[in-house]
């Protein structure tokens, strides 16, 4: 299984047009964060999660080529922003049509924004056309690919909480969450990989705070734990190195291989 993490930036992106106060140092690279999503790749299938507004730039850095299915976690500006740019996965897939996932929330917010997208067939060539179905719970797919969705508090609203496994492995995305539910934390204690929301330092009423999600992360003990979806406050330069062990700071492209 093989993971990429496109964007691991929160809602305006780092750094804020204009500039902040954060002091965050943008001489280093990895503090440069586009809109958060996730590519992975396993058993042979291209599974995308979220797409925001660098949707398009962030496929060209990674060189992804190929969707078969896609997944957006909630509604939020920021996970659905770019999805128009499905547009050419659409296209190079058999019968032009894109399998799309999501909750209620998520499949309210994809029919308000692209109506035009929503038909048996693309309505031009070249235009998006996505198959909208709601998660299941459990979706099975061919070639042992099996992905598990919870959903995870977020405020007003509910994010999906995903864990994919193939291969002997498993990967749980729990982006966009103030905390996890009892299933949510069971379903993650045995992932490989957990990438878990970590807005800031301060806390925060519909994301973890980084004291909340290295506790959360603790208390999962997944193998590894990625944070992602980071303000300008959490600055890599400062802060990689203070990680406890098996905690990790994620940044734009960084790829995990399990
Ligand atoms: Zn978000
Ligand atoms: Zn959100």
């Amino acid at each position: 299984m093989k993971i990429t993490f496109l964007g691991t930036g929160t809602s305006q992106g780092v750094p804020v047009i204009g500039g902040d106060a954060s002091g965050i140092d943008l001489d280093n690279p990895k503090n440069w964060r586009t809109r958060s999503s996730v590519h992975v790749e396993c058993c042979g299938a291209h599974i995308q999660i979220d797409a925001g507004p660098e949707f398009r730039i962030q496929c060209l850095k990674n060189k992804i080529s190929w969707i078969d299915f896609f997944i957006l976690t909630h509604g939020h500006a920021d996970h659905i922003a770019g999805m128009d740019d499905l547009r050419r996965f659409c296209d190079r897939l058999p019968g032009n049509r894109l399998p799309v996932y999501s909750n209620e929330y998520g499949l309210e917010r994809i029919r308000a924004m692209f109506p035009y997208a929503l038909k048996e067939k693309p309505a031009e060539r070249g235009y998006p056309c996505f198959d909208i179905k709601k998660m299941p719970d459990v979706l099975e797919l061919p070639n042992g690919l099996k992905i598990t969705s919870v959903a995870l508090p977020h405020g007003p609203v509910e994010t999906l909480g995903l864990a994919i496994e193939g291969g002997g492995k498993k990967f749980a995305y729990y982006t966009d969450c103030k905390r996890l539910t009892a299933e949510a934390f069971n379903l993650a204690k045995d992932a490989d990989i957990l990438a878990l929301d970590c807005l800031r330092i301060s806390p925060h009423p519909s994301h973890m705070s980084l004291s909340e999600a290295l506790e959360t992360a603790r208390k999962v003990g997944a193998g590894a734990t990625y944070f992602t979806h980071l303000t300008s406050h959490i600055d890599y330069g400062k802060l990689e190195p203070k990680m406890p062990p098996k905690c990790d700071i994620a940044y734009d492209g960084l790829s995990v291989e399990i």
